[in-house]
């Protein structure tokens, strides 16, 4: 599979910019070359615009080679930016299974790329020959995401395969949640698919969601890319240090997975004694679907009490119900109490 020939022709056209830092990347004694502040004040000088220290990190973590790593304020810079690198506005489109993560459909009507809509089954699993055969000219993305946001489940991995396997173009699959399951994903698959893609983030087992780090693995030629048109120095440089400190508490993060996975099973045993609860979802993730009689009623007598779930009621196959992240097991207590005293 050639990947170039799936890039627009103006971004493989393209002369990116080259910062100061590009341009001269070993160590100097005096920089009188980015017209920076010289005066320390901790943040007087750009950052890496490659990140290297971080991606040498990320990479021991996720076993994974830095040229295959692209790092991008959150997830959602690399869902915009492969939207923008592969589909050409008003005529591409990407492909996507509702119910499924919202950014996918915000980011390439921002682009004003088309958005082809293959549901998934009612057990959230993918419709892999309504897929194959939804594919057009015109497809050039398509979007899965495993553990599912948010419906909570891993989708099938043969599946997966079967779709990356067959699909002239790229795949995206967005494991946000894939740290909440013993399944290892598809990192590993990468040798195999020059057109996979990962997305991962920091923001959901790793606790650091005001950071803004979101992951993404793919190919030397994807990456390559992303690395092309995105903004210089994307990520700040109080992000790439205090994440550069964090990722050394891997145990602590571990310990705090398996207490959030805990508190799951104990909230959805707690759940299926209230009387109005009709279905909770299995779930692979940190949060639980719920399936209610009245989701609109308990949300707003939810939220009356100062707490806030998200109601899905109006997506796709979640007909009255709602998400409920895992909290701390205190506020998983009060979450309980106060839902049984809803009528
Ligand atoms: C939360 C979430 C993200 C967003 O991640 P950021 O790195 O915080 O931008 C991406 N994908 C899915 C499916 C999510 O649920």
């Amino acid at each position: 599979m050639n990947i170039e020939k799936l890039v627009r022709k103006n971004i493989r056209a393209l002369k990116p910019y080259s910062s100061a830092r590009d341009e001269f990347t070993g160590f100097a004694e005096i920089y009188l070359d980015a017209n920076e502040n010289p005066f320390p004040t901790a943040y007087n000088r750009y950052p890496d615009p490659l990140q290297r220290e971080l991606k040498t990190a990320i990479s021991s973590i996720k076993n994974i080679h830095p040229a295959r790593i692209f790092l991008g304020n959150g997830s959602d810079e690399p869902i915009d930016l492969l939207i923008r690198s592969f589909c050409e506005p008003h005529s591409d489109a990407i492909l996507i299974t509702p119910p499924t993560y919202g950014m996918y459909k915000v980011s390439a009507d921002i682009n004003a790329v088309n958005v082809q809509e293959v549901p998934l089954t009612a057990t959230f699993q993918l419709e892999v020959e309504k897929i194959l055969n939804a594919i057009d000219h015109t497809t050039k993305l398509i979007f899965l995401c495993s553990p599912n946001n948010p419906s909570g489940n891993l989708l099938n991995t043969d599946d997966i395969l079967k779709i990356v396997g067959t699909f002239n173009g790229i795949v995206v699959v967005d494991e946000a949640y894939i740290d909440f399951t013993d399944f290892p994903g598809f990192l590993q698959e990468l040798n195999q698919y020059p057109n996979l893609v990962i997305l991962q983030t920091l923001s959901k087992a790793w606790g650091l969601a005001g950071l803004r780090l979101g992951m993404c693995f793919a190919s030397t030629e994807i990456i390559d890319v992303l690395n092309k048109i995105k903004y210089p120095y994307n990520i700040n440089a109080s992000t790439q240090t205090l994440v550069l400190a964090k990722l050394k508490d891997e145990t602590e993060i571990k310990k705090n997975v398996a207490l959030i996975l805990q508190q799951r099973e104990l909230l959805r045993k707690q759940l299926t004694t209230i009387q109005w609860v009709k279905n909770i979802f299995p779930s692979d993730a940190n949060f639980l679907l719920v399936r209610v009689a009245d989701a609109k009623g308990v949300y707003t007598g939810m939220m009356k009490k100062g707490i806030i779930l998200r109601d899905r009621s109006q997506v796709v196959l979640c007909e009255n119900c709602l998400r409920i992240t895992v909290g701390t097991p205190e506020e998983n207590q009060v979450l309980i109490e106060n839902m049984k005293s809803l009528p």
